[in-house]
């Protein structure tokens, strides 16, 4: 199997919105007028980002997934993806599943796959997504303003429960790592949620390192202080069976991997915001924005936690 057999076998589903994808030097897309462009790339590193075991239909699919995630933070469209793949070898049975989590995924949310690479090494995944949104209307990280709330959306800490059940740390019982591992493997990219949020929210980031590490960002990027209520946070029931263990706790503190999405709204949005909930993914206010910097989890009697490991830094 060459490199360009390999393409053309797992890697050219038919295309419905580019004028041309493949088989030249670049591909072309028309951007519609009064759009921007967002762009976003992720590399997926074996062993770093999922285990060398992990199913490769869970490996196309999330590599997909945590690029439309960032693009559901922005309120962008996604619209084309290009696939960068290092392989070790060239399997067969692998290349099939692992294009069938991409493809299916890609499908799901209308998204061409107009390009790539492929090339022999140690199992690395690189997507870049290309998506619209409105001009000059992206959703970012710099729009909290004090008085603001701060939101999340789905349920977060079961993707960083599976990973400590992968490695050990903890014994999850086989219902409950189903479950679990489903969060991890397969995520739900919010992009619905993040066209509706276009409107009401003042910042937006995917949770990707951690909630204290991405609400963090917002903080930074906003110049303020937000402060989160720890027993507000939206859990599982299987997370909540853990809410008062120390990995559980860090798991919904500080695991990434879950893919929802932290915003801040102003107070007065907070019915449209629980209509939007009513019409897709249960949204949760959280805490709130405050003058000052950093983040601060208060636990149930109000008083500050003093937080340690806040997130994931791949350099630390
Ligand atoms: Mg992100």
């Amino acid at each position: 199997l060459n490199e360009f057999d390999l393409i053309r076998r797992y890697f050219t589903p038919p295309t419905r919105h580019t004028v041309l994808a493949g088989g030249d030097d670049a591909a072309l897309i028309a951007v519609r007028p009064e759009m921007e462009v967002a762009v976003s790339t992720d590399a997926l590193v074996s062993g770093q980002h999922f285990f060398a075991e992990a199913e490769p239909r869970a490996i196309g699919y999330k590599s997909l997934a945590v690029n439309l995630s960032d693009l559901a933070a922005m309120g962008a469209i996604p619209r084309w993806a290009t696939l960068s793949l290092t392989l070790p070898d060239a399997d067969p049975v692998w290349l099939e599943r692992f294009s069938e989590g991409f493809l299916s995924i890609a499908q799901d949310h209308d998204v061409d796959l107009i390009g790539g690479d492929t090339t022999r090494g140690a199992l690395t995944v690189c997507v870049t997504i290309i998506g619209e949104v409105e001009a000059g209307r992206a959703l970012r990280r710099s729009g909290a303003r004090p008085g603001d709330e701060l939101w999340v959306s789905g349920t977060i800490g079961d993707a960083a429960l599976a990973v400590a059940h992968l490695r050990g740390d903890l014994v999850l019982q086989p219902a409950e790592r189903a479950g679990a591992m489903q969060r991890l493997d397969y995520p739900q990219p919010r992009v619905k949620l993040g066209r509706g949020l276009l409107e009401l929210a003042t910042s937006c980031i995917d949770i990707s390192d951690g909630l204290v590490a991405d609400v963090g960002h917002l903080g930074e990027c906003s110049g303020v202080h937000i402060s989160i209520e720890l027993d507000a946070l939206p859990r599982s029931a299987l997370a909540l069976r853990y809410c008062d263990h120390p990995i559980g706790r860090r798991a919904v503190l500080a695991g990434g991997d879950d893919y929802e999405l932290a915003f801040t709204a102003p107070a007065a949005h907070r019915s449209s915001l629980e209509a939007l909930a009513g019409r897709g993914v249960a949204l949760t206010c959280v805490g709130r924005v405050e003058p000052g910097s950093g983040v601060s989890v208060v636990d149930r009697s109000g008083v500050p936690m003093i937080l340690a490991e806040t997130g994931f830094d791949h350099f630390r």
